[in-house]
């Protein structure tokens, strides 16, 4: 890929099975970035089984498999370029942490493209991955009114889906007069990469194209350097290596870093990425460093590194605007569910519920609510039971949102207002 066009961060979101994966090897297999040895390949296993011209399931099946075996330092993300754009696919589709992954993945997603199946129209997650966006921030949706083909590519079904995703987005406040609605068919490739002649009532432009000209992203924050650390390794010849992906600011050799909750630092010595030495890492790296002094047993996974003259925030207690997604009874002050922030995974108890607020007009409904429930939106303030290392998201939005699990599920997601640090 070149390397001068600006980079994407692009999350695909939608229910399940209304075509989230099918229409990431689509944009891939459009766009020429799916490896020609790997469309040979299956082009060849299709037609030794007889199904000659049907590469793009098989593409399809490759991608699911390379997901599984995705690695730790470089997180298997789906690429694909446009005339402007580099875009990552951030988390995976169909992956059953989407949501979880769509707030500690290694990366925040610039836009959105919510899927939604002409057949089933607006669904239960469709709903949640809407309100999740609005509430991390993504202010910009692109939706796909996708398996066209299934409803015979009729304009009036296209019409009332898009009619109930407006209602929808209404409600979050997100800007419908904006918003694109795509009628697309993943699967068949209808515009997808060009406009199909079974849809010649749409008058718009085809769904690549629409990528192409989103706004460029915001440039990157100056905040300070923000490393969450995913895992700490011992290399022989090198000595203790801390591994993880550069989320704002940069690191250079000879710099003095410190690393939190942990509480330890040092200089930085070496920066590798790629198996290659380097001086200078950014956000977007995936790094593995060596620091003078740090010791495997100093730090974890869930630790920041940051610079020592400025270091990771280290909350006492916090306050976050959340929105309950999914839970069997209610939420009242003392519940202590495990949050999931960057790298870190820390019980946390949920100290008092501050203010009820309408998810629709974002008007505060009561104060010091007695308890909320799934659909509410609230502010409440947090209390990590272990040191946690989290900042607002004003300040740094890349380190400043969370979700929270319980019982296998995540119940909540939500964003740092304020810390009040230890
Ligand atoms: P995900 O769970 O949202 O990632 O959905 P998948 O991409 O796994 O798709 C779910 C099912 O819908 C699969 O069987 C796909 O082959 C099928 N599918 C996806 N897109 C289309 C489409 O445009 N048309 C038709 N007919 N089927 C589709």
């Amino acid at each position: 890929m070149t390397q001068e066009k600006p980079h994407q961060n692009l999350a695909i979101i939608g229910h399940v099975d209304h075509g989230k994966s099918t229409l990431v090897g689509r944009l891939m297999f459009e766009t020429g970035s799916v490896p020609e040895h790997v469309i040979e390949q299956h082009r060849e296993e299709a037609e030794e089984k007889g199904k000659g011209g049907f590469e793009f399931a098989y593409v399809m099946d490759n991608l699911a498999e390379e997901r599984e075996r995705g690695l730790t330092i470089d997180i298997a993300h789906q690429e694909f370029e446009t005339d402007e754009y580099d875009f990552t696919i951030v988390d995976t589709p169909g992956h059953r942490d989407f949501v979880k992954n769509m707030i500690t993945g290694a990366s925040q997603a610039d836009h959105a493209v919510l899927v939604v199946a002409a057949d089933d129209g607006v669904a239960p997650q469709t709903q949640e991955h809407v309100f999740l966006a609005r509430t991390l921030g993504i202010d910009e949706l692109v939706v796909a009114v996708n398996k066209m083909d299934v409803v015979e590519y009729e304009e009036t079904r296209f019409r009332e889906v898009v009619a109930e995703v407006k209602d929808l987005l209404d409600q979050v406040r997100f800007a419908t007069e904006d918003a694109s609605f795509i009628p697309i068919s993943a699967f068949e490739g209808d515009n997808v990469a060009e406009l199909s002649d079974e849809m010649p009532w749409y008058d718009g432009r085809a769904l690549l194209e629409t990528l192409n000209d989103l706004p460029v992203p915001e440039p990157p924050t100056d905040a300070p350097l923000r490393l969450p650390i995913q895992d700490v390794y011992t290399i022989s010849g090198i000595g203790t290596v801390p591994v993880g992906r550069i989320e704002t600011g940069q690191m250079r050799a000879g710099d003095e870093v410190s690393f939190q909750p942990s509480d330890v630092g040092g200089e930085v010595k070496t920066i590798e990425m790629h198996h290659e030495e380097i001086d200078l890492a950014e956000p977007g790296d995936n790094v593995g460093f060596n620091v003078r002094g740090v010791g495997k047993d100093d730090i974890r996974r869930g630790d920041v590194c940051g610079p020592a003259d400025d270091p990771p925030t280290v909350a006492e207690t916090f306050q976050a605007q959340i929105v309950v997604m999914q839970h069997p009874s209610v939420i009242t002050a003392g519940y202590t569910p495990v949050f999931h922030a960057h790298t870190a995974q820390v019980a946390c108890t949920v100290e008092s519920l501050d203010q009820k607020i309408d998810p629709s007009s974002g008007e505060v409904q009561e104060e010091d609510p007695d308890f909320i429930q799934a659909g509410d939106a609230a502010v409440v303030t947090v209390r990590p039971q272990k040191p946690l290392s989290i900042e607002p998201s004003e300040e740094i939005p890349e380190l400043g949102s969370f979700a929270i699990r319980d019982m296998g599920q995540t119940v909540a997601a939500g964003r740092v207002l304020n810390v009040s640090e230890k």
